[in-house]
């Protein structure tokens, strides 16, 4: 079985950059990859996230550009590790092609909102609860902790009962600060926290797994378990919180479905920002798994609806 490639390198420029503990993020930058048979073609998203470890968008380019133009399944089967983001879409791409389906539909209340780090989270929930979200994410770590812990306690004081918040560090706070972050936490009764995600660095996860024993309120780990092997890695550890699963970097879909259809795993699905491409393999993977937990894909209104390069532009492309 052979299978004719296509590439479309795309940029896709947000709104306003988003922050976090990582930095400042203006442009997504990926690759559409399409597998082709006969007049039928599958379509799938490198999106690559350097700064959690996968390959870079030039890497990406770069292993996509030495490929044979007409790839067999065992060239699709043999990607590196290393590029998870590449394994991630030329394994969608192949689902695309030869079992087409589209998620089932979705509403705001599925998804997890995701609003502007600092102040602008305060003026901006609103917006988003009338869009029918219910579940927020909040990116800490970025400022000043006194005055993160300000905000946060005026948002909960603003949001309303039903409201479900996530805190995410990304990684960026020291032992110190996040107790000080659980401490105030546990003290909110009035909306429900639903975790504080990956509050310190990948590698410490025993200390994250003490504080998870600690503290009243969840622990969320998603740069410790970034691709399926540390993932799994994880879970043989003993990891008993909840897990953040971007399954466009975490390596082939088929190998991540299989993982979490057959071990009791609680996870949180969540966006990297690809098109919808991506996203829709993503979701439709979380879907299989049939998770309760509001997915992290609230992140469209991120972008100008109007993007430079979309799927539906180059899905419409003629193929040549
Ligand atoms: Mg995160």
């Amino acid at each position: 079985m052979t299978y004719r490639l296509h590439l479309q390198p795309y940029q896709r420029r947000f709104r306003q950059p988003l922050q976090t503990h990582h930095g400042q993020w203006s442009v997504r930058e990926g690759l559409l990859v399409g597998l082709q048979q006969g007049d039928a073609i599958g379509w799938g998203e490198i999106a690559p996230l350097p700064w959690f470890g996968t390959e870079t968008v030039e890497e990406a380019i770069a292993f996509c550009d030495q490929l044979s133009p007409v790839l067999t399944e065992q060239a699709i089967l043999e990607i590196p590790d290393a590029l998870p983001a590449c394994q991630f879409g030329f394994g969608s791409a192949w689902e695309s092609l030869t079992q087409p389906s589209a998620p089932a539909a979705i509403v705001a209340k599925d998804l997890s909102g995701l609003l502007p780090a600092g102040d602008a989270a305060r003026s901006t929930w609103q917006i988003l609860w009338q869009n029918g979200h219910r579940t927020f994410k909040w990116k800490i770590g970025v400022a000043d902790l006194d005055h993160e812990l300000q905000i946060f306690q005026g948002l909960a004081q603003e949001l309303p009962p039903e409201a479900h918040l996530r805190l995410d560090a990304n990684g960026g706070l020291t032992l110190t600060q996040a107790q000080r972050w659980l401490e105030c936490c546990d003290r909110l009764s009035r909306i429900t926290l639903e975790y504080l995600e990956q509050p310190l660095p990948p590698e410490q996860i025993e200390i994250m797994q003490q504080l998870g024993c600690q503290f009243k309120t969840p622990i969320a780990l998603d740069e410790s378990v970034a691709t399926l092997p540390q993932l799994i890695h994880c879970h043989a550890q003993g990891w008993q919180g909840i897990m953040v699963v971007k399954p466009a970097i975490a390596g082939y879909p088929q190998a991540l479905r299989d993982f979490l259809q057959n071990h009791a795993v609680n996870v949180a699905f969540s966006s990297v920002f690809e098109t919808e491409v991506g996203r829709n393999a993503a979701i439709k993977l979380a879907q299989d798994c049939s998770t309760s937990r509001a997915m992290g894909f609230g992140t469209e209104h991120w972008f100008l609806k109007e993007y430079p390069v979309e799927t539906a532009h180059v899905l419409a492309a003629p193929i040549s």
